[in-house]
């Protein structure tokens, strides 16, 4: 048995994953050269190999000219075409006789060499090319190392996932069956690949620095979405300890999910709004066996993502008007696009950025995108006939967004008027304070908007100038920023003193350390995912008003994060200690 090794990474979304570790590598390098000692036999695997990848190439054509049509599949002859390449396959014969070396790397080395050559040619075609051969050389490879090309989406068995990076688009695709859990060198807590585990239920760590050249593929581990540990072949003892502290945390959720019919009401009586953060239409169950009062952010951008095109008003209708149904009478926020930063579309964000978090982003895209923003503003409209809708718009920094977002909604409503359309005239409008000159003049932007959405999440990062998927200046990233908490004071003050309500639906929303603060400040409502849902209403439970205005003052008059968060802590553990 080999000896266990720890990693420790930043806990993104709670849970244990036990399982074997699937080293996921998108962009296939060099795979490592080694010695064989039957040059006929390493052949004969290579033609075997080659075999099921033609195999696998004409069904996925098939598969596409059933579902798209003759002409699409068309693309695929190209890559028929490198697999039957009887020039490169030569070379490839040639090196491994030479070398004697392992099918993976003479056929890669060759590969890699061809594409290099067309990726460098004028003629668009040749350069086309060089795409077919390195996603067939891939494919081969994935053959010859008998893992499946598909990536994550195809994941045939359950594994824990393990990535020097993962897209919010690779999370999106990952098929929750298969994928136990995940862990990353990369990222931080509130980028969006972990808020997408967190809402997909999966365990999963960020930040694991470089721990994957230590971690050889197929090896047992045991991922610790609560603590951020990775454990490399756990020993009896670990597994022992760990199966205990399971059971501990199943007696706990057990008494969690009998409040799903409670009330959000604090001791004292004050109802506390609680909803769910979600990202597709599929996930209206989640919300509704959490016992949350609606969706607080469907983060609507997650229907653009993994894929070429824009979905069209028909079609981001049907979602929503499902999503709508579905939870009705509870009201749903649909945010508008939020594309930009870190969820970059193919098309949009063709052209990369020097810094995309201050870039092209939300409203900034759809401001000068109609095309793209009015669609979908007509698709929330036409959702909202039953009145359970309110649109909420990201990123606003200054009151002249608002206002040129405030005309096109109009005009819209004129549109959908006079076509005949139904939808509720009275639908809220409210914006995210999630930039910090929003937060700063949010008196003035009170009087524009029915409601504020407080983005800790990006309200956090560009406060402290630290960027939210960056590892290495992770502990900079407080929540509990003396900075931050006045902005929402201020944010909060300002709501209220022009009659509108202000709820917080970044990942603080959800993080029963900050319940407290959030609600001694004067939050009306908290959103956060579907899966901690239940341990907030439990906090919001076992609190009251006064002990959360004190907390409120005591973390006013700190001078640092550090103190303000062990403030917090204290008044959490007093509170509801056996949840932290
Ligand atoms: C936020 O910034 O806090 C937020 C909720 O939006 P997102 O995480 O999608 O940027
Ligand atoms: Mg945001």
């Amino acid at each position: 048995m080999k000896t266990e090794r720890r990693f420790q990474g930043v806990a993104v979304s709670p849970g244990i994953a036990r399982g074997t570790a699937y080293i996921y590598r998108p962009d296939e390098e060099l795979p490592p050269r080694h010695t064989v000692p039957d040059v006929e036999s390493e052949l004969r695997r290579l033609q075997m190999a080659l075999g099921d990848t033609r195999r696998q190439i004409l069904a996925m054509q098939e598969r596409v000219a059933d579902q798209l049509g003759a002409h699409d599949a068309a693309i695929f002859d190209a890559h028929l075409l490198v697999v039957e390449d009887g020039v490169l396959m030569d070379e490839v014969q040639k090196l491994l006789r030479a070398e004697k070396c392992n099918a993976e790397h003479a056929f890669f080395t060759v590969a890699q060499r061809y594409t290099k050559t067309l990726a460098e040619m004028d003629d668009v075609y040749l350069r086309e090319r060089s795409v077919d051969i390195f996603d067939v050389a891939r494919r081969v490879i994935h053959n010859l190392l008998g893992k499946d090309h598909a990536g994550l989406a195809g994941l045939t068995s359950s594994h824990v996932v393990l990535a020097h990076n993962l897209t919010p688009s690779d999370t999106a695709q990952m098929n929750r069956t298969h994928v136990l859990g995940f862990g990353t060198e990369v990222g931080g807590r509130t980028s969006h690949t972990a808020i997408m585990a967190r809402s997909l239920n999966i365990p999963a760590i960020v930040g694991l620095h470089s721990a994957l050249a230590e971690i050889e593929d197929g090896a047992p581990v045991l991922l610790d979405g609560y603590s951020g540990l990775l454990i490399v072949h756990p020993n009896e003892q670990t597994l022992f300890e760990y199966g205990e502290q399971q059971n501990r945390r199943r007696t706990v959720e057990t008494e969690l999910g009998q409040l799903r019919e409670t009330a959000s009401t604090m001791r004292d009586g004050r109802h506390v709004v609680l909803a769910a953060n979600i990202e597709a239409p599929e996930d209206t169950e989640q919300v509704r066996a959490s016992g949350a009062e609606g969706v607080g952010l469907f983060r609507t951008e997650f229907l653009y993502l993994n894929r070429d095109d824009m979905p069209g008003e028909d079609e981001q209708f049907a979602a929503y008007h499902k999503v709508a149904e579905a939870l009705w009478p509870h009201p749903v926020i649909f945010r508008t696009l939020d594309l930009g930063g870190d969820k970059l579309h193919e098309q949009l964000h063709a052209t990369p950025e020097v810094n995309p978090f201050l870039g092209w982003r939300a409203i900034r895209v759809c401001l000068e995108r109609s095309d793209i923003f009015k669609p979908q503003l007509r698709a929330i409209l036409r959702a909202s006939v039953r009145g359970n809708v309110k649109l909420l718009i990201p990123m606003i920094s200054g009151v002249g967004e608002i206002r040129q977002a405030k005309a096109i909604i109009e005009e819209c409503r004129a549109e959908l008027r006079a076509e005949g359309h139904q939808f509720d005239a009275e639908m809220e409008v409210g914006i995210m304070i999630e930039v910090p000159s929003a937060a700063i003049i949010a008196d003035v932007l009170a009087k524009e908007v029915d409601f504020f959405s407080l983005g800790t999440n990006d309200l956090v990062q560009y406060t402290v100038a630290t960027d939210r998927t960056n590892e290495h200046i992770a502990h900079l990233y407080e929540p509990t920023h003396p900075a931050v908490i006045r902005l929402i004071k201020q944010t909060v003050d300002a709501a209220h003193a022009a009659g509108i309500w202000v709820g917080v639906c970044g990942e603080t929303g959800g993080d029963i350390t900050l319940t407290p603060l959030l609600l001694g400040l004067g939050v009306d409502e908290l959103s956060c995912g579907a899966s901690v849902l239940p341990r907030v209403k439990r906090a919001v439970r076992s609190l009251d008003t006064g002990i959360c205005q004190r907390l409120a003052a005591v973390a006013l008059a700190c001078d640092s994060g550090a103190a303000i968060q062990a403030a917090c802590d204290a008044v959490a553990r007093e509170h509801y200690g056996e949840l932290l």
